[in-house]
């Protein structure tokens, strides 16, 4: 089986063993002294020396636990939002009471910085900005660099939803004065679902002193105190934990600039492979992710005909569009533990599927 979606994706098997290993305390010398090496090599592949947790959820989970832990109902926050992803954090950020100004970009376009520049001119009462490193329902990586250099202009919070391009796309956190940033464990971390992590800068730390949104389980306070003892305040998902830091291991030692050219490397394979084939990319060019790439369906073609043929024909599963991008487009993810023969049998694929899935 060649599972190409944007994850959850492949574990290699060293990390599927660990995962296998007995349970120990979580309040035992054991645990404290992983939780310690792991969240010290985490901090690594972030380029940070902000704190950084280490939390048992999905990455919406970790998305909620920034926002209850920065802001207050009727905090006013700005969105720019490119995809899907983008949309969701705006979301959740109004459902807990924040007064959101949604900054939509095209689907298939990067933040625009004039544009971004010009809202925040016009929004004095914004407190912080939400944006998305990856977008992965569009396939667009945004320049985080520029993006953060122009909030900062304005000094305002920025919180970053890096899900699926931390550990893939080269970030350094504190560099880029990003306080806020969100991972999730089955992007780029080559493990299952069910970590996400998220450092916190010393303005992130005063805007949680005085943010009032409702929380319990995400507190970072509580998780702060607890972290200053190795542990977590409630039970972590000890086996997730064996795993990443096999990952963390493995990543570390391919150091983290061969990572990040290795994802380059098989995402400028896998867009000249389906351009090759006649195919056309549905993201800018210019901001293409490294992690996942997204491909228009062609006019006679049905992209869930094409999906099917290709699982069931040639064991390969790609994921399709979602929203407004159902049945419009299909995306190949590629990230984590992806190399290019992974790549050349994904094309490979897709170029005997196509015929079959023409109507
Ligand atoms: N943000 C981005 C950019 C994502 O790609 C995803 C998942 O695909 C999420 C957030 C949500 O993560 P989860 O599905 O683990 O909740």
């Amino acid at each position: 089986m060649q599972l190409r979606i944007p994850g959850p994706t492949p574990c290699p098997p060293e990390v599927l063993e660990a995962m296998g290993k007995q349970m120990v305390n979580h309040r035992g010398p054991e645990f404290i002294n992983m939780m310690n090496d792991v969240t010290a090599k985490m901090k690594k592949v972030f380029q940070t020396r902000n704190d950084l947790f280490i939390l048992t959820g999905a990455g919406t989970g970790g998305l909620e636990a920034v926002i209850v832990n920065m802001l207050s109902p009727g905090d006013e926050i700005l969105s720019a939002s490119i995809g899907v992803f983008g949309k969701r954090f705006a979301d959740i950020a109004e459902a807990f009471g924040a007064k959101v100004k949604r900054l939509n970009f095209e689907w298939g376009k990067a933040i625009d910085t004039d544009v971004l520049r010009r809202e925040l001119q016009n929004s004095p009462n914004v407190k912080a900005v939400l944006v998305t490193q990856n977008e992965t329902s569009t396939g667009v990586t945004n320049d985080i660099k520029a993006v953060s250099a122009v909030i900062k202009e304005f000094n305002k919070l920025i919180i970053v939803d890096a899900v699926s391009g931390l550990g893939s796309i080269d970030f350094p956190v504190d560099e880029w004065k990003c306080d806020v940033v969100v991972t999730g464990s089955q992007k780029g971390w080559m493990i299952p679902p069910g970590l996400t992590m998220a450092s916190v800068s010393e303005e992130g730390w005063k805007a949680h002193a005085e943010a009032k949104m409702p929380r319990f389980y995400w507190d970072f306070t509580k998780a702060k105190s607890f972290l200053e003892k190795g542990q977590t305040p409630w039970t972590p998902a000890v086996s997730q934990i064996y795993g990443l830091q096999v990952g963390l291991n493995m990543m570390l030692d391919e150091g983290l600039s061969n990572v990040f050219a290795r994802h380059a490397k098989v995402a400028q394979m896998a867009r000249d492979g389906v351009k090759a084939l006649g195919l056309s990319l549905f993201a800018d060019e210019k901001y293409a992710s490294n992690t996942v790439t997204a491909v228009n369906v062609p006019e006679n073609v049905e992209g869930s005909k094409l999906n099917k043929i290709l699982r069931e024909e040639f064991k390969v599963i790609i994921a399709g569009g979602q929203s407004n991008l159902t049945g419009k487009i299909f995306r190949i993810g590629h990230l984590g533990w992806v190399y290019e023969k992974d790549i050349e049998q994904v094309l490979d694929a897709i170029s005997k599927a196509l015929p079959k899935a023409r109507s």
